[in-house]
């Protein structure tokens, strides 16, 4: 299918001002192929007044974002259209006040609860691995408290990073994963989750890595400080966790700040903000919903007018602050 999506501003406003705008796109994104009954999988239905598909054959209404990320949504499509351009317009991710100012949000906890919910399409299910030659390295991010240099490091979170060697062409894919520790156990199971079993992978020395050849890949081993892909990498996503979310953020939701890192960075070259939008939506008409209760709210309360103002709120466990 060709990909079908606005260029600027006004052809977005000009698309996705009714709800009826919205539930053509997700259609043609949910159903490429055309209509399939969830409930008897006929091909054939007919829009209601209100958007539903009524099956022609079963009678049953599908509405087009049942059993998708935007299942049950209170608010209109309008406003989650919104959310997503929002959202893939910012070159550094958007943070829940920018959200709740630009849409007009009652509350940040809304913004926040938004903001995490749509993280989760940020992943397209059944992405492929990375392949060729893959360079993986570790980084601790956060903690206030001077740990242990190096791997061990106590109260922060330990980091994951592939990272596809292009040689001239450069970097290509990054994976990104947060990792229990820095073991075999840990390491072994990453790089088999991210990587083509005939990629080689190039990491150091670092004994955690030292079955990676036993599990079939090719493996290279190069000093420490040549890992400069990776590297760079920890670099980008230690300044960006900082810089967007002032290095609020809670380990339990730190992997969603890795998916919403690497959808970024994998489309970095994509000229088209309309582009990153079209994935985006797309993506929420294929993963699961993710209602509020497993989305976890902000802990602490937060308080208008404190310095406070851009963080995403945390549980006062600054031990965690990345
Ligand atoms: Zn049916």
């Amino acid at each position: 299918m060709e990909e079908n999506y606005p260029r600027t501003l006004l052809e977005f406003e000009e698309r996705f001002s009714t709800e009826a705008g919205c539930v053509d796109y997700l259609q043609e994104l949910r159903w490429p192929e055309g209509f399939i009954c969830p409930h008897c999988a006929a091909g054939d239905a007919w829009r209601t007044a209100r958007g539903l598909f009524n099956c022609s054959q079963c009678g049953v209404q599908t509405s087009v974002t049942a059993g998708t990320l935007l299942h049950r949504i209170r608010k209109p499509l309008r406003l989650w259209f919104r959310a997503m351009w929002h959202i893939t317009g910012q070159k550094y991710g958007a943070n829940a006040l920018g959200l709740k100012r630009v849409l007009n949000l009652g509350s940040y906890h809304t913004a926040w609860q938004w903001l995490h919910k749509l993280r989760r399409a940020m992943v397209r299910p059944g992405r492929d691995r990375l392949s060729g030659l893959v360079e993986v390295d570790e980084t601790y991010v956060g903690g206030k408290k001077t740990g242990k240099p190096g791997r061990g490091a106590a109260g922060k979170a330990l980091v994951g990073i592939a990272v596809e060697d292009k040689g001239e062409e450069g970097i290509g894919r990054i994976r990104l994963g947060h990792l229990e520790d820095a073991s075999g156990s840990s390491l072994t199971p990453f790089v088999q989750g991210i990587a083509q079993s005939d990629s080689t992978i190039r990491t150091d020395d670092w004994a955690g890595y030292s079955a990676l050849a036993d599990s079939g890949f090719g493996h290279v081993v190069i000093p420490s400080n040549e890992l400069k892909l990776a590297h760079l990498i920890a670099a980008l996503l230690k300044r960006w966790l900082l810089g967007t979310y002032q290095g609020a953020v809670r380990p339990s939701h730190l992997v969603y700040y890795l998916d919403e890192f690497t959808f970024r960075f994998n489309r970095r070259t994509s000229a088209s903000r309309g582009k990153l939008f079209y994935r985006l939506v797309q993506q929420a008409m294929m993963v699961d919903p993710a209602p509020g209760y497993t989305l976890k709210g902000p802990a602490m309360p937060f308080l208008e007018g404190t310095e406070n103002l851009n963080l995403d709120p945390i549980d006062g466990d600054y031990d965690h602050n990345i």
